[in-house]
């Protein structure tokens, strides 16, 4: 069981989003005057040697919050700050899984938290260039980034001496065009160098060979909004919260069929059950939990018997889920998992690339194997069909995550409510009393392969 260590108690502090809500905190002025913003970029550029900043994020023992959950500090110091030539740092604010909002709160609500957080990354890394690729449909938060990166400039913290340090920094922004894939880390570079969005193999990584060819280092908004508290308060006192081996809080946007969805910070380690039933609020109208998705929708499933999970990443793993983008989708016992695999089924086999087969033709036929069985002509052999295309899409035979999380939908679901899945394919009945009406057994939406 993961043992708390920091003294969130009975009212939990916030460290990241400790000043949201105060009004007009998008503005630089307020950001610095209410919140000590740029404080943090200051002690960095005057105080700290590069190596010492990334040494506190290492001391922090942040981990990725896009997905991966990668240490941070680690992959900082993967960028060899001096080798010749130019760098970068590439921002991941192409937030597309599905229950998943976190990034786009902290960029409306304080966009110079990041801009701050990108700028210390950027002068640790060696990086005179940072582009932050974010979501095309992200209009507010585009234009709220935007108008903090002009500030920032206008006062000098961009620039060719920002602060008076010689060490010109810049950002710039690249709005994606709608795929979903440009959220994994090489497609996003694709994209951002103009090419079609398909992942690339790998090594050798964005560290030695990422954006045009150069050492590049990749991070998620999050994580980068969580740099400035640990400067400003130092790695071990980051360390403090949170687990042993996930240290700290993280955002978690929380959705579904419960009665407060929304944005809420949580020091890692807590359980689901007070993120959904007490944070959340739980289900409406008297209803309970059925299943939860602890991490985005491409995360295993977790049944409500499953609500004491914590949200470290190791009782995750251990669970056979992750943490993923945080993103917690809540479904009620009013609904039915099979249809709701098969709506993801969809989702995934629409976004694939289509660079790799079992991907490519797997996702497709898993779709049509939910389609025959929801439209009550379904068998064993139906059954059968989705363990093995599942098991095709896991485990390395795909050449990102994509393939691995449609896998996942199909082999969680089956695992947690295989009852489920055998009235729908064996008996034709629905056990949430819903008689499944006929679905069309083509699919006219998969197969699309091109994206920007
Ligand atoms: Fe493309 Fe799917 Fe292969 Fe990923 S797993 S590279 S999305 S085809």
């Amino acid at each position: 069981m993961a043992e708390l260590r920091g003294s969130f108690g009975e009212a939990p502090k916030h460290l990241l989003t400790r000043w949201f809500g105060t009004p007009d905190l998008h503005r630089l002025e307020v950001y610095e005057s209410k919140a000590g913003g740029y404080k943090a970029l200051r002690t960095a550029l005057l105080e700290m040697a590069p190596a010492d900043l990334t040494n506190e994020v290492k001391t922090s023992g942040l981990r990725g919050r896009g997905g991966a959950g990668f240490a941070t500090g680690t992959k900082w110091s993967f960028i060899n700050r001096d080798a010749p030539g130019p760098k970068y740092v590439v921002v991941n604010a192409d937030e597309s899984e599905p229950g998943t909002s976190k990034d786009r709160y902290i960029l409306e609500n304080s966009p110079h938290l990041v801009v701050e957080g990108i700028l210390i990354a950027a002068y640790a890394v060696g990086a005179n260039q940072a582009w932050v690729y974010i979501r095309g449909e992200y209009d507010e938060p585009h234009r709220m980034l935007t108008e903090a990166i002009e500030e920032a400039r206008a006062k000098g913290y961009i620039g060719p001496k920002p602060m008076g340090k010689d060490f010109p920094l810049d950002i710039r922004l690249y709005r994606g065009h709608g795929a979903y894939i440009c959220g994994e880390e090489t497609a996003l570079l694709e994209s951002l160098e103009g090419k079609r969005a398909q992942p690339r193999s790998r090594p050798p990584f964005p560290a030695v060979k990422g954006a045009w060819g150069r050492p590049t280092l990749l991070n998620n908004v999050e994580t980068l909004a969580t740099v400035p508290w640990i400067i400003n308060n130092g790695g071990a006192a980051y360390a403090k919260f949170g687990t042993d081996k996930s240290p700290g809080t993280r955002l978690m946007s929380v959705s579904g069929n419960v009665r407060k969805p929304g944005v809420y910070e949580v020091e890692l380690g807590q359980t689901f059950r007070h993120v959904i039933m007490e944070l959340a609020g739980g289900p409406p109208d008297g209803r309970k939990v059925k299943v939860f998705w602890p991490g985005g929708s491409s995360a295993p499933v977790l049944p409500e018997s499953m609500l004491d999970t914590h949200t470290d990443m190791e009782a995750l793993a251990a669970a056979r889920s992750m943490g993923g983008s945080g993103g917690v989708i809540v479904m009620d016992d009013t609904h039915c998992v099979v249809r709701a695999a098969y709506r993801l089924l969809r989702f995934y086999a629409f976004e694939s690339c289509g660079k790799c087969t079992p991907c490519r033709v797997g996702g497709d036929w898993a779709v049509r194997t939910y389609q025959r069985i929801l439209a009550n002509q379904g068998s064993q052999i139906e059954l059968d069909t989705l363990l093995r295309v599942s098991d095709g899409l896991q485990n390395g035979r795909c050449l990102c995550g994509l393939g691995d999380s449609a896998g996942w939908v199909i082999d969680s679901t089956i695992r947690h409510f295989r009852e489920e899945y055998e009235d729908h394919a064996l008996r034709h009945e629905c056990n949430v009393g819903a008689t499944p009406p006929a679905l069309r057994t083509t699919s006219p939406q998969v197969g699309r392969s091109a994206h920007a």
